[in-house]
């Protein structure tokens, strides 16, 4: 689904990635873990076409994404994103929220996207609340109500950047639970997280950034259970 290949952005002269390769395949979830700074938004912007790349490609599906020529908003409408905090619109209710998307940009008409919507809100147990605002939910169901607004424009690809790290621990399990169930539904995912257990029992592939680079990556166990780089080493023990 996503190949990226050499890819290099720098702010101001200070490299923020030097390189990365990254091959996810369908249905893969695949966790970027590293330090505070190493890259790892930044990866993910690119993707999302929210930063330039100054080197390097992403192909989404085949299709150079990186091309200058590309159209912007229509590679926007094959990716999710759901960001650590503020990930919806403060004046849409609940269902407007998730369904505004799947009407507006994919011309799914109202009475099928709302039907589906329920379905979800459902699942998450967050029926009631469809008709509330955003800021009448706990952090935990507005993270879930963004991740459902994500899912149903049927993304391609979906980027989850720190969806837990705003969130109180109590609401962090609920919202990776979700996750597991996108997972299960088949999605295609690449994340950031600092949890290390979801990391280790949700992913099918885990990689470190360190500097800008992939300095490490695997399958979660043996990841987790012989890390070989000094740095990978480091950072996950100062976890613990
Ligand atoms: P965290 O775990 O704290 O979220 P991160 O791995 O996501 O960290 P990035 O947000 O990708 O890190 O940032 C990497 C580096 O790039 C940082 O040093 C940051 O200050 C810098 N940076 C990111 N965005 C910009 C920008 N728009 N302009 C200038 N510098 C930036
Ligand atoms: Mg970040």
């Amino acid at each position: 689904v996503l190949r990226v290949r050499g890819v290099h952005k720098s702010f101001d002269g200070t490299a923020v990635l030097s390189g990365i390769d990254l091959d996810i395949a369908s249905h893969q979830v695949v966790v970027a873990i590293g330090a505070s700074g190493s890259g790892k938004s930044t990866l993910l912007k690119t993707i999302n076409l929210l930063e330039r790349v100054d080197d390097g490609q992403i192909f989404l599906k085949g299709d150079d994404i990186t091309d200058p020529r590309v159209n912007v908003d229509s590679v926007r409408s094959r990716i999710g994103v759901v960001f650590q905090q503020f990930n919806l619109f403060p004046h849409l209710s609940v269902i407007d929220n998730v369904t505004l998307a799947s009407r507006k940009v994919h011309g799914v008409a109202r009475d099928e996207a709302e039907a589906e919507a329920e379905r979800w809100l459902d699942r998450i147990g967050l029926r009631a609340k469809l008709k509330d605002y955003p800021d009448r939910l706990s952090g935990g169901q507005q993270q879930r109500v963004a991740i459902v607004r994500a899912i149903l424009s049927k993304p391609e690809l979906l980027l989850l950047d720190e969806i837990t790290s705003a969130l109180d621990p109590l609401l962090v399990g609920e919202v990776l639970d979700l996750v597991r169930d996108l997972k299960t539904a088949g999605a295609t995912i690449l994340m950031t997280t600092h949890e290390m257990s979801f990391a280790r029992s949700a992913a099918d592939h885990v990689v470190f950034l360190h500097q800008g680079v992939i300095l490490e990556q695997g399958a979660p166990d043996a990841f987790f259970g012989a890390p070989t780089a000094p740095e990978t080493r480091e950072y996950l023990s100062r976890l613990h």
